[in-house]
């Protein structure tokens, strides 16, 4: 646990489970449980890089809870993946799908690895041998991967594949996100952009504003960012600003998203957008608009910014964006913070879809798919406005609250074993 205890993503995340657990009364040997991962793994991924040589690069995977069902939870290649942030992330992943009511536990995964720096052959070395060192971990009914930072679902088919074929015949159940050529589901990559969207409608709707006339700023204009946008600017909102590593743009008039999707796909970086102000990823943060949804690192709405932040609803689309201090701080003022267990769980839960169309070999059409995952998410949402408003706390202590009385429910059902 030395390794584990000490990352800031993984004491915030402690921190908002044991806040919560005071609200509800919770049983401290459920407690002490959900405060430990169930299984840490460190891998060497040995690689062959194009140019002869061989790097080992470290890779983790942490099966967090399985009280619920098998383990769930994406991979993730950054430069910057540790132990302690896969098991924070892994413990947010329980919390996610216990909140959302998804038969499915708690996982994540990664390899500290710069993708960036990796061509198309070496990523796929990469994710080959990382699949077989996982291979005797994961499995349809024992732990899910599926894509996080950095990967995608070419990543994920490269898994299925590797998995498939040491077991000698297809697996599709194996992870989820994957092309739907292959088993993927229709309307998973939009998933967690729309489900931000969905939870951003809502959010408006009990603080009496209109989301169709409200303004937003989005940092992060990956997958989430980009189909948040795109769902946004459909439903009439105003796209202010967005940005990506290369920096942030802003237009007081609303961006033309459909443009700016076009323009990215030519140029890959949201930078030099024609008709759009720079701004920097710092600037972006403390715009006054009505929603700010932060879909790219954690951390990044802290003590050092949080005073600045004029935003009325933050909706965390990455996991982990706002601090503990910095929530506690906003939702004092009145700021309405949607947490990524709730927020960014429409990824997850058409992953849960996706799962269950692998394993029952039965394909949904889109609209079966989008109109589930809101149905779902929506049913999250207003369980947790219900605790909020009865409970008199703010939203982010009460999603946390509703998903471990869940938990909690669940692990005194099933009790201690062996005793
Ligand atoms: N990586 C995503 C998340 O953090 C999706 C996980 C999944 O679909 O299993 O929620």
């Amino acid at each position: 646990m030395e390794n584990i205890v000490n990352g800031k993503l993984f004491k915030n995340v402690m921190q908002s489970l044991n806040h919560a657990a005071e609200l509800i009364n919770c049983d401290p040997n459920v407690l002490v449980r959900l405060q430990h991962p169930r299984r840490s793994m460190v891998f060497s991924v040995p690689v062959r890089m194009d140019d002869g040589t061989v790097k080992v690069f470290p890779g983790y995977r942490v099966q967090y809870s399985a009280t619920l069902g098998p383990f769930k939870g994406g991979i993730r290649y950054h430069q910057d993946v540790n132990l302690s942030e896969v098991a924070g992330l892994a413990a947010l992943m329980t919390f996610k799908t216990s909140l959302l009511n998804l038969p499915l536990g708690g996982a994540k995964g990664g390899v500290r690895v710069n993708p960036g720096e990796l061509s198309r052959n070496e990523k796929q070395s990469l994710t080959r041998r990382f699949t077989t060192e996982l291979g005797p971990f994961i499995g349809p009914h024992e732990d899910i991967p599926a894509p996080d930072m950095g990967t995608d679902p070419q990543t994920m088919a490269w898994m299925m594949d590797t998995y498939s074929q040491q077991k000698g015949f297809a697996q599709p159940g194996v992870v989820t996100g994957k092309p739907v050529d292959i088993g993927g589901s229709l309307g998973r990559n939009s998933s967690t952009g729309h489900g931000v969207v969905y939870v951003a409608e809502k959010s408006c709707e009990v603080m009496s504003m209109d989301f169709t006339k409200s303004t937003m700023a989005v940092q992060g204009f990956g997958n989430v960012g980009q189909h948040a946008c795109d769902l946004a600017h459909q439903k009439g909102c105003k796209v202010v600003a967005v940005s990506d590593v290369s920096g942030g743009i802003h237009s007081g008039e609303g961006l033309d998203i459909p443009a700016l999707l076009e323009y990215v796909k030519e140029n890959k970086v949201v930078k030099g957008f024609p008709g759009a102000d720079p701004i920097t990823n710092e600037e972006l943060l403390e715009l006054a608009v009505d929603v700010l949804a932060p879909c790219a690192l954690d951390g990044v709405i802290n003590e050092k910014n949080m005073e600045n932040v004029k935003a009325k609803i933050i909706v965390e689309g990455a996991n982990g964006p706002t601090t503990m201090e910095a929530g506690n701080f906003l939702s004092e003022k009145g700021v309405m913070i949607v947490p990524d267990i709730l927020a960014n769980g429409g990824g997850v839960i058409v992953s849960y879809f996706e799962w269950v169309q692998d394993v029952q070999n039965y394909y949904w059409d889109a609209e079966a798919v989008e109109h589930n995952m809101q149905k779902t998410i929506t049913k999250a949402f207003n369980k947790v406005h219900k605790f909020a408003s009865e409970e008199k706390v703010d939203t982010r202590s009460a999603a946390m609250a509703v998903s471990i009385q869940h938990l909690e429910k669940a692990m005194l059902l099933r009790g201690l074993y062996p005793r």
